[in-house]
């Protein structure tokens, strides 16, 4: 594979200077890039198909800061999956009983301007320290109900391999920790950091190794990206994705439809389609669950069972995710069910006997 450099763009004024920003103004921006981490590159940058109106692009939307992002509303939370509420100690969030979030990193290898945890990542904020790393690996293995570590972030492929390594060590000498997982952006927005070296790190997880990568749509898959896929599978790794749903971007059932069909012949399985999350300055990527579900119901029984995600909310206040698509399903007063089709039609379930049937 090649390990062409990414030329990496870290302010506005970067962004300006590449043409990324036409008919910005400098002022526009003035608070964003102390506000929120920028961070784009040449790998996204090249996926980029709209080049005069590259925010208008779904892939340009993504990364490209926009002065929307300065608007804030009431309901916008700092946190706002509550996270916090379920943090036992730093870098750990124990919200269900049989798995944790490991955060191991801070910083992503790009910035998208919708993250959940925008107010948490990015060069400058709070590091997990060696000894913050060990209270959290002490917790796990003090902690039998932990069945499986998901490792996140920021993203934790941007971490050394050698310090993956040693984690990736600990939690195979913990009986009870059964699966590992990996939430990264990397695969598809940095797909040269899927490297030999670090793909022999991935190799040495005892446990069956979970890589769960974010994308978004059809648009972001590339040769290197194909080939950074291909990687993790010959190392081992099973490979799920999970994807926003984002105004502008993916709020279409045919983009959709492309993207998990691509990803399945990758050997990709889609997991989530994510709600967005009410993360401050980001309601120009807001949809309303209606449309999601419309979406989810457009592409329910004409796209291939393996190929459909769940579409699932994380309730604000740290309540959990939740599937929150359209209920089939409906329970009569006489305790039996009417169920839609998919084509809208009801039937009634148990079917209803006619007189002079059977
Ligand atoms: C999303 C999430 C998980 C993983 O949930 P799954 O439904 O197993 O993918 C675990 N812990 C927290 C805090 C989460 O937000
Ligand atoms: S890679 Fe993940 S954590 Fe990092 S900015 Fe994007 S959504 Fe947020």
């Amino acid at each position: 594979m090649s390990v062409a450099r990414q030329t990496r763009y870290k302010s506005v004024s970067d962004l300006e200077q590449a043409g990324l920003l036409p008919g910005a103004c400098s002022h526009d921006y003035a608070d964003l890039g102390a506000r929120y981490a920028i961070g784009v590159n040449s790998q996204v940058v090249g996926t980029i198909a709209d080049p005069v109106c590259p925010l208008q692009d779904p892939v340009g939307r993504q990364y490209l800061p926009s002065p929307e992002e300065l608007q804030r509303a009431p309901e916008e939370l700092r946190d706002p999956t509550g996270d916090e509420a379920h943090s036992p100690v730093t870098g750990i969030v124990h919200r269900y009983p049989d798995r944790v979030l490991l955060k191991i990193s801070n910083i992503c290898a790009v910035y998208c301007r919708y993250c959940f945890r925008r107010e948490m990542v990015g060069p400058g904020q709070e590091t997990l320290t060696d000894a913050d790393l060990e209270k959290a690996l002490a917790y796990i293995e003090a902690t039998p109900a932990i069945w499986e570590v998901i490792l996140t972030g920021g993203d934790p492929l941007v971490l050394s391999a050698r310090r993956l390594e040693s984690i990736l060590d600990r939690l195979n000498r913990i009986a009870h920790v059964q699966v590992v997982r990996i939430h990264s952006r990397v695969p598809v927005a940095d797909p040269q950091r899927i490297t030999k070296t670090l793909c022999s790190v991935l190799k040495t997880s005892a446990k069956p190794l979970y890589v769960v990568i974010h994308i978004n749509h059809p648009q972001e898959i590339t040769e290197s990206v194909v080939e950074a896929l291909r990687e993790l599978r010959a190392s081992g790794c099973s490979l799920l994705s999970q994807s926003v749903l984002l105004k502008g971007v993916n709020d279409d059932a045919r983009v959709l439809d492309s993207l998990f069909r691509a990803l399945i012949g990758l050997h990709v399985k889609p997991y989530y389609l994510h709600h967005p999350d009410l993360a401050p300055g980001t309601g120009h990527f807001r949809v309303d669950i209606e449309t999601g579900r419309a979406i989810m119901r457009a592409l329910q029984g004409r796209l291939s069972g393996i190929c459909l995600p769940r579409y699932v909310l994380d309730i604000p206040g740290g309540f959990g995710k939740v599937p929150i698509e359209h209920c089939y399903a409906a329970v009569q007063e006489d305790g039996d069910y009417l169920v839609e089709d998919i084509d809208g039609r009801v039937h009634a379930y148990p079917p209803r006997v006619r007189a002079g049937d059977g």
